[in-house]
């Protein structure tokens, strides 16, 4: 029998855990024993042990320190990533190794583990539903999460005892639960408006294949603003109406806690209510009167129309982005609570001139494609091909701190790379290996990824060594860098450990950057390499000299000696073309002592040598740490 697979929505606020049923074919929410589809992705440390969902969003207000609740913005992400959000959480965070981490209820622990424990709580949701152990899962993240991001997010899994066979971007999972992968060819716009954030991405489907063709959004903006507003307008009307009494009995409503979280209440409820129906009262019972209130759509949609309008500028840049027109969009996804708003359908619908999907429950659509990406992994669903593309490109460090490009950004995924490297310093037998991920020139502007060291090289000559590296995207979009050293086979196989998160404005700052900067960092970067070249030539030639100079003429040698000294001063300089021609110069003045040298592998080297071959062939790039061992 097939294992069975199910999807999981790993959301900000709630979760959600669904499966493909086979006899209707479509995918349905599993609720928990008392009928409830979302578990509120809420963890609570007490004395007495771990809560989670309803019971931890119980005692959020008595114990704030010590329950967890929006873990899902910790997630492989850096204190530095973090420092300006930190006034967001009511429990503490702490600076970890590269990740954040968390102490609550008397003890640390890091985000994976506290998003295991919702993770788990799913887990068992699911096995009390069909009655035997649920060992797979394919969980979602928003498009923008990076490689950090995305292996938290599967550590998370591995730690509930889930294997996480497959991560999908959420707006593809959302276009998956209205089978927009069957779609021949088409773009697709999923604008996702929740509790606290709003996103919207821009997806290509092609063949049954999404790519992200640009995201956007606010982390910082959703449902949670709605109720605000409508609060802070309900209590100045109170202060208004009732302003005797409240002056007369010395009340400041506004300092009142518990009066505010009650109104909080009210206020969502009557959104809530605003949605399905033209009017609604509003009753709030007060020390000695009862305010009522009828509040009209029309009222609340003055109220909302600033937040509204706030999510118009990020679709209309992710657009932009995309390079599409709101006339090129073939389909419109609503997904979130929030989108059940009359006024922002109406928005939404107004901006891409088309009726946007909304027939599935938007606070399920995305745990729905979830379940329908499980069914296709697991077989149930035939001649499907999901992928995804990576959002930055990746690369190692190399000679002289610059970038060599495996991975492009935009790559669909799954997909791997290859490259040959080699070693600068003669008998070097270690090569540090540092992953980076994006789109500039130059190491120092791009983001470190990983480091490690391929150890156990044979000394020999710089320029020797074939290392091979040898990069792969899984279908998750998880990196796994591998470095082998062909000559004497010693190979080392390396996990790349996450390190500091990006926002997504990092990443388009990032982007955009590599554009303005583009110019001068090919400049610096062609610099570098024609430096690198001239000290290949100075190394071999010095080399050369010590073992065979005594063979050569006194004038040969002094020819020899005058090319290095000029080359060695054009190489302090910034002429690129100097450099190159004091290379070629010295390369011509050694033709002679390359020949008369005995040692067939030298010679080659020497012979190889050449300006234009070393600056167009990456193989000729070592790692950079080769020259600084
Ligand atoms: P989500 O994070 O997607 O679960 O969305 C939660 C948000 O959706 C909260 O702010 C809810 O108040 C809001 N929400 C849920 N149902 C409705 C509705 N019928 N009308 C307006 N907002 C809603």
């Amino acid at each position: 029998m097939m294992s069975r697979i199910v999807g999981i929505d790993l959301g900000t606020t709630n979760s959600l855990v669904a499966y493909v049923d086979e006899r209707t074919g479509l995918p349905v929410v599993i609720p928990d024993g008392e009928g409830r589809r979302l578990l509120p992705s809420i963890v609570g440390f007490t004395p007495d042990g771990i809560v989670v969902g309803e019971a931890a969003r119980r005692q959020l207000a008595r114990r704030p320190a010590d329950t967890v609740y929006s873990v899902k913005r910790l997630m492989g992400r850096g204190w530095e990533d973090l420092k300006d959000e930190l006034r967001y959480f009511p429990f503490k965070v702490l600076a970890g190794e590269g990740v954040v981490k968390l102490a609550v209820g008397g003890r640390e622990v890091t985000p994976p583990e506290v998003s295991a424990i919702v993770l788990r709580a799913l887990k068992e949701r699911a096995e009390a539903h069909f009655g035997e152990p649920i060992e797979q899962a394919v969980v979602t993240v928003p498009a923008y999460f990076n490689d950090s991001q995305r292996q938290a997010t599967k550590d998370a899994g591995r730690i509930a005892g889930l294997d996480v066979v497959r991560i999908v971007n959420e707006p593809t999972a959302a276009s998956l639960a209205y089978g927009l992968h069957r779609l021949g060819q088409g773009v697709i716009a999923v604008y996702d408006l929740g509790g606290g954030t709003f996103d919207v991405s821009i997806l290509r489907v092609k063949d049954g294949i999404f790519e992200v063709l640009a995201t956007n959004g606010d982390t910082h903006l959703g449902g949670d603003d709605f109720d605000r507003v409508l609060m802070l307008w309900l209590l100045e009307d109170i202060q208004a109406r009732h302003h005797a009494q409240l002056d007369r009995d010395c009340i400041d409503l506004a300092r009142d806690n518990e009066f505010m979280q009650e109104l909080r209440l009210a206020a969502e409820a009557a959104k809530i209510r605003l949605s399905t129906e033209e009017r609604t009262t509003l009753t709030l019972p007060l020390a000695g009167f009862t305010y009522h209130r009828v509040i009209t759509r029309a009222e609340i949609e003055r109220l909302l129309e600033p937040l509204v309008a706030r999510t118009l500028g990020p679709c209309r840049k992710a657009l932009a982005d995309a390079g599409l027109t709101p006339a090129e969009i073939d389909q419109v996804v609503l997904v979130g609570g929030s989108t059940r708003v009359p006024l922002v359908r109406k928005r939404v619908q107004e901006l891409f001139a088309k009726t946007p999907h909304s027939q599935l429950n938007p606070d399920e659509v995305v745990a729905l494609g979830a379940a329908v990406q499980a069914q296709i992994l697991a077989g149930g669903i035939k001649d499907m091909l999901l992928l995804d593309v990576t959002p930055l490109s990746l690369g190692i460090e190399t000679l002289g701190g610059i970038v060599s490009v495996l991975i492009p950004r935009n790559t669909t995924i799954p997909t791997s790379a290859r490259e040959m490297y080699t070693t600068s310093v003669d008998g070097q037998t270690v090569v540090d290996m540092h992953v980076v991920q994006g789109e500039r020139e130059l190491v120092k502007d791009n983001r470190s990824l990983a480091r490690f060291e391929l150890r156990g090289i044979d000394p020999m000559p710089a320029g020797m060594p074939k290392i091979e590296v040898t990069f792969l995207i899984d279908a998750n979009g998880i990196l796994q860098v591998q470095a082998r050293e062909q000559r004497t086979g010693k190979a080392a196989s390396i996990e790349v450990k996450p390190t500091y998160g990006l926002t997504d404005a990092d990443v388009e700052r990032m982007v955009e950057d590599s554009f303005t900067y583009a110019e001068a960092d090919v400049e610096t970067r062609l610099l570098i390499e024609t430096r690198n070249e001239a000290d290949t030539v100075l190394t071999h030639v010095g080399r050369a000299l010590r073992q065979a100079g005594p063979l050569l003429e006194a004038g040969e040698r002094q020819t020899i000696e005058r090319a290095v000294a000029a080359l060695r001063e054009a190489r302090e300089g910034k002429d690129r073309d100097a450099i190159r021609e004091r290379t070629t110069d010295l390369n011509h003045a050694t033709e002679h002592l390359a020949e008369v040298m005995m040692d067939a592998a030298l010679k080659g080297a020497l012979g190889t040598r050449r300006a234009n071959e070393i600056m167009t062939s990456k193989a000729e790039a070592p790692p950079s740490s080769g020259d600084r061992r």
